[in-house]
């Protein structure tokens, strides 16, 4: 059973491509303000746009979707 390639994209967490690269950059950005804030309301605002931005990664390797 090789599943040597997705554990390897998901240790990595792993840019794969320029679009991967660019969505793992805004990923860690929101992480980061949501981080520093004490606002709950904005913090779910971002922990919902890093859903979105995650689920958009996942649909452009759906061929390399980790399965859990
Ligand atoms: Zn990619």
């Amino acid at each position: 059973m090789k599943v040597y390639s997705v554990s390897r994209f998901e240790r990595s967490g792993g840019p794969l491509c320029d679009k991967c690269v660019e969505l793992d950059k805004k990923i860690e950005r929101y992480r980061e303000v949501s981080s520093s804030l004490a606002d709950q309301i904005t913090i779910d605002r971002i922990k919902t746009l890093i859903d979105e931005l995650q689920t958009q990664k996942v649909e452009l390797h759906p061929e390399q979707k980790p399965s859990l």
